[in-house]
């Protein structure tokens, strides 16, 4: 259930819900916008009478969410996420921001120059993964916690943010100090006990939607974070496998204006891991902040050939700059900055 409360609700008032929503058994999560508070309430509320809510002080409206994602639903916070970072940086507002860098840290020079070609062209997050989910076991898995070093030492000279794939449990721990993101991958979008623990982290997490799960399957996938309490989630468009084999995965372009529409959690576009091709790589970067994304996630390597993984779909540092001037045009034709 929704409780919206008027734009000059007092505190008090918003507890005074607040404690009966509790007594009445839901869970309340609050969010405060420019405006107003909405309280929703989530758990047994089939049995609740909504009507003994309408008539509390201060409230305007209620009513029960229909949809089966109650916190990632557009009614929880209307107005839409913006999830700030250090420096300034926002998603989810007007400027897009883009996250660049290799598909794995691979040793200091490779990282510590992809830093310095990333900042040059206004990429605002280094990516790169230290813990490595590839089909086979025989292949390079990552350096793990000392490559997340070398990356946070790598943005930390150049002005970035670091976001890394975090792959179980007991990883979130010693990354939490290095990353300001903590990407989860499109293999583990129902790793639940992995999602739940990060519903308890107050850092952002960006979640990668499965190479087989439907729109509702990834919301409902961030419900689990959500519910913890941590309610600074992106999620992320990386290309689904379907009967296509042209390229790697299909780029669900139309996934961006459905999440657009049903939530109002900020989504990134992939067109790397989306289309597994080089020179896919920037007419589906384009096409997705044209189709309203909030940031674009793309690999990068100085060396993109030699790449220890994913080589096929990484960018050479030139194409990545003239990318970002291209994608400044198309961001300003929509209506935004980059
Ligand atoms: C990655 O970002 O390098 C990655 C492994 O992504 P995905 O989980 O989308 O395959
Ligand atoms: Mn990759």
């Amino acid at each position: 259930m929704i409780v919206a409360m008027q734009e000059n609700a007092t505190e008090e008032q918003i507890d005074d819900v607040i404690e009966a929503m509790t007594e009445a058994g839901v869970g309340v999560h609050r969010t405060t916008g420019s405006s107003q508070t909405i309280l929703a309430g989530v758990g047994p509320t089939a049995s609740i009478d909504l009507a003994q809510f309408e008539n509390m002080p201060g409230v305007e409206h209620v009513h029960r969410i229909s949809s089966p994602y109650k916190l990632a639903g557009h009614g929880f916070r209307p107005e839409g996420t913006v999830v700030e970072f250090r420096n300034g940086v926002k998603v989810g507002g007007k400027e897009i921001v883009v996250m660049a860098g290799p598909c794995s840290i691979e040793n200091r020079e490779q990282i510590v120059e992809t830093a310095k070609r990333i900042q040059q062209s206004g990429g605002k997050f280094l990516r790169g993964g230290a813990f490595k989910p590839r089909s086979s076991p025989y292949a390079f898995q990552g350096l793990g916690i000392p490559g997340l070093e070398l990356m946070r030492e790598a943005a930390e000279a150049h002005d970035l943010l670091v976001v890394s794939e975090v792959m179980e449990i007991a990883q979130i721990e010693p990354m939490l100090p290095l990353v300001d993101l903590f990407q989860v991958g499109a293999r583990n979008m129902q790793n639940f006990n992995l999602l739940r623990e990060l519903g308890k982290v107050r850092k952002p997490v960006l979640l990668k939607r499965g190479i087989a799960a439907t729109i509702e399957e990834l919301l409902l996938s961030s419900e689990y974070i959500l519910s913890g309490g941590n309610y600074n989630v992106i999620l992320c468009e990386r290309g689904i496998r379907t009967y296509e084999t042209a390229t790697r995965n299909t780029m669900d372009i139309a996934a961006i204006p459905v999440v657009k529409k049903l939530s109002h959690l900020p989504i990134v576009g992939d067109p790397s891991h989306g289309t597994g091709r080089r020179d896919m790589v920037a007419p589906l970067a384009k096409a997705a902040v044209a189709a309203g994304a909030d940031a674009i996630l793309v690999e990068v390597h100085p060396n993109a050939d030699k790449a220890a993984s994913d080589a096929a779909q990484t960018l050479y540092p030139d194409q990545f700059d003239k990318l970002m001037h291209e994608l400044r045009a198309i961001a300003n034709a929509v209506g935004r900055t980059l």
